[in-house]
């Protein structure tokens, strides 16, 4: 029996909306290509996750590629421009829509769960469990006028901003290499933003903003602070990984970080190379548990968002990072934390 996983982000809604049709049988049905659908996931003990909403690149949400912007050491992509939030909201109804009619069409095998009981119950009970994440907030007002709304509709994880400036936050553009200090902090909406979230009991994720505004997190919010899919910069000097500072913030506010499978995420060299290998994944791993504590990670794919490494290929990949893991040393209490049990402590330490 494989090891059950809980993953801390994955962007199958995205590939589902833009390829698919945004079809929720299809996940039912096999998708050929992309990283996850219900089979896969089986296969691989995927028990659960944070399904994102990212507004998706289309005319006028442009999401430039690394690769557009290679020099001979790296790359520096420019940060995108705010997008229209009018826009954006219309994608996250229709996001939310297809995350509940993947429910409804799912004979009671994937739930979307919005409190610790029912995650635990459907996880236990080997069903899919869903939490509904938005990557970036552009969606929410600057006065935070819909958030309970959202609330009311399942949102219970958010992620400031993506990789761009929106009305809360600035975005870490992608360059190598760079530290994540590029960049203003939170706005005065950011910081509202983050207080409201501890009020209503939404996790608030860290990957993707800028370090001013990572601490402005650290210092505003009374939760644990999560980055749900970066890596530790001292191994990938990437500005979207974490240092070593930032990563002790986590451990302090008993918060959890998710590593991800991002190829240029992984490689000392950061560049994007399917020729990874999933050594690389277990050796972020290693270093972030030597520095804050098993306790403090936890698994953050990237599934249907990234570029993953070759050897990987897709869920049904990960049972083979599980047992690196133990060749690695891990005892099986170990692994078990890391492949689920520390998200779920800390949505319980979150939630309300
Ligand atoms: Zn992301």
């Amino acid at each position: 029996m494989s090891v059950p996983v809980f993953d801390g982000h994955n962007d199958t809604l995205l590939n589902l909306y833009m390829n698919y049709d945004a079809s929720a049988e299809q996940f039912f049905q096999e998708i050929n290509g992309g990283h996850i659908d219900y089979s896969r996931a089986q296969k691989a003990g995927l028990r659960g996750g944070f399904f994102a909403i990212f507004p998706p690149p289309y005319a006028g949400l442009s999401v430039p590629d690394p690769e557009d912007y290679l020099m001979e050491e790296g790359y520096d992509v420019p940060l995108p421009e705010e997008v229209d939030a009018e826009a954006c909201k219309r994608v996250t109804d229709h996001m939310i829509d297809l995350l509940y009619r993947m429910e409804s069409s799912s004979n009671h095998n994937f739930k979307v769960v919005t409190n610790f009981d029912r995650l635990r119950e459907t996880f236990a009970h080997n069903q899919l469990a869903a939490v509904l994440h938005f990557e970036g907030a552009e969606a929410i007002n600057p006065d935070l006028s819909n958030l309970e709304n959202y609330y009311q509709k399942g949102l219970r994880s958010l992620g400031l901003v993506w990789s761009r400036p929106n009305a809360f936050a600035q975005g870490v553009p992608y360059r190598y290499p760079s530290t994540g200090d590029i960049g203003p902090g939170l706005t005065k909406a950011g910081k509202s933003l983050v207080k409201k979230c501890n009020q209503l009991g939404i996790m608030l994720d860290t990957s993707h903003l800028n370090e001013k505004g990572f601490w402005d997190v650290v210092s505003v919010s009374d939760a644990p602070i999560v980055a749900t899919h970066s890596n530790s910069y001292s191994l990938c000097p990437i500005s979207r990984n974490l240092t070593d500072e930032q990563l002790n913030a986590i451990r302090a506010s008993q918060g959890v970080v998710g590593v991800t499978y991002s190829v240029n995420m992984l490689r000392s060299d950061g560049k994007m190379n399917r020729d990874t290998s999933l050594q690389e994944i277990v050796r972020h791993i290693r270093y972030i548990v030597d520095l804050i504590g098993v306790e403090h990670v936890a698994l953050g794919s990237d599934f249907d968002g990234t570029t993953l490494p070759n050897e990987l290929k897709d869920v049904t990949g990960v049972p083979k990072v599980v047992d690196l893991l133990r060749k690695e040393g891990f005892t099986l209490e170990e692994v078990h934390k890391i492949a689920s049990q520390n998200w779920m402590s800390v949505l319980k330490k979150t939630w309300k």
